[in-house]
């Protein structure tokens, strides 16, 4: 993953100054940590991360904390590596099914944030997973969405619930309700709906995704967020959370060389997990995210 590269180079150099030294010092722990901070106050993490994150980390490597299997260097390595996984949500969160399908899954971000190719993506791993996913065009802003829709469907071989293209401006609260029911008779146990972004936090389209989500009562919504975003995701994903309260984080174009902590902020910011990770245009280029795996991929 190219988009933490630096970030992992940062923060190995900190760490291969400790580990030249035998006892670690109260100075020893204050510069590393003062190199910590740069590191990812340089990758676009949040400022209001980063002094959560320095001060826990600081607190515990002059605690008298002690693992006695590791020097004193190895020690700050490792409590680096437990907050990191922390910031990035503990535990990996798997995505919730409801006890009686249709499962539904909403996503919201902005334009461009992948949404669209999300929706393929996910609805092929469902389907992979044994599910009969349907996907659900509630996007009907952009002239495009819906056709946009319908080819990714058509590549992740899954169907899609669509008003027809060239059909005016539908009301897309009242297309994702119908979509419930025609996915309850024709059986389909996942519902993914595709919401209307903008390129900005816009209080008509929050309003609208608000809407679709009583309409629809999710058993997820999925705040899709591009990781070449920068510092603005912290913002964004406020409002998103404040509009339409997502219960998960999917963090896209991670194969890019963009900074990335920004949006590796969002789930220590919002208290919500990332559930899924996006690292390429290709349908399969789509995990399940880990946060352990990738706080070792950043210190590695
Ligand atoms: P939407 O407006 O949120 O529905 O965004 P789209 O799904 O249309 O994606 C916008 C652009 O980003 C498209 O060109 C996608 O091919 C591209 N894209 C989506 N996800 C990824 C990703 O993980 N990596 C890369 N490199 N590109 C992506």
């Amino acid at each position: 993953m190219a988009t933490f590269g630096n970030l992992s180079d940062r923060l190995a150099d900190t760490f291969r100054n400790l580990r030249t030294k035998g006892k670690l010092s109260a100075s020893d722990v204050d510069g590393t940590v003062r190199e910590i901070r740069r590191a990812l106050l340089d990758a676009d993490v949040a400022l209001e991360v980063v002094k959560d994150f320095t001060g826990r980390v600081r607190e515990r490597a002059l605690s008298d904390e002690v693992n006695k299997a590791l020097n004193p260097a190895q020690q700050v390595v490792q409590i680096v590596n437990e907050e990191l996984v922390g910031i990035l949500g503990g535990q990996q969160r798997r995505l919730e099914f409801a006890k009686n399908p249709p499962t539904v899954i909403m996503l919201a971000g902005l334009q461009g944030a992948g949404k669209t190719t999300l929706a393929g993506k996910l609805s092929k791993w469902l389907a992979k997973e044994g599910h009969k996913p349907l996907l659900v065009a509630a996007d009907l802003q952009r002239p495009n969405a819906v056709t946009q829709l319908s080819v990714v469907a058509e590549q992740a071989g899954v169907a899609v619930y669509a008003p027809e293209p060239g059909n005016g401006v539908g009301d897309p609260v009242k297309v994702a309700k119908d979509s419930i029911k025609f996915a309850e008779t024709k059986m389909y146990d996942v519902v993914i709906v595709d919401t209307a972004g903008r390129l900005g936090v816009d209080a008509e389209l929050m309003k609208q995704a608000s809407n679709i989500r009583k309409a629809v009562n999710p058993d997820e919504v999925l705040f899709v967020i591009d990781a070449m975003i920068g510092q603005d995701a912290v913002n964004t994903a406020k409002a998103f959370q404040e509009g339409v309260d997502f219960t998960g984080v999917v963090l896209t174009k991670l194969d890019g060389d963009a900074r990335g902590g920004a949006a590796l902020s969002v789930a220590s910011v919002t208290g919500r997990p990332i559930i899924f990770a996006s690292t390429g245009e290709g349908l399969d280029d789509f995990e399940p995210f880990h946060p352990d795996r990738m706080a070792s991929r950043i210190l590695d």
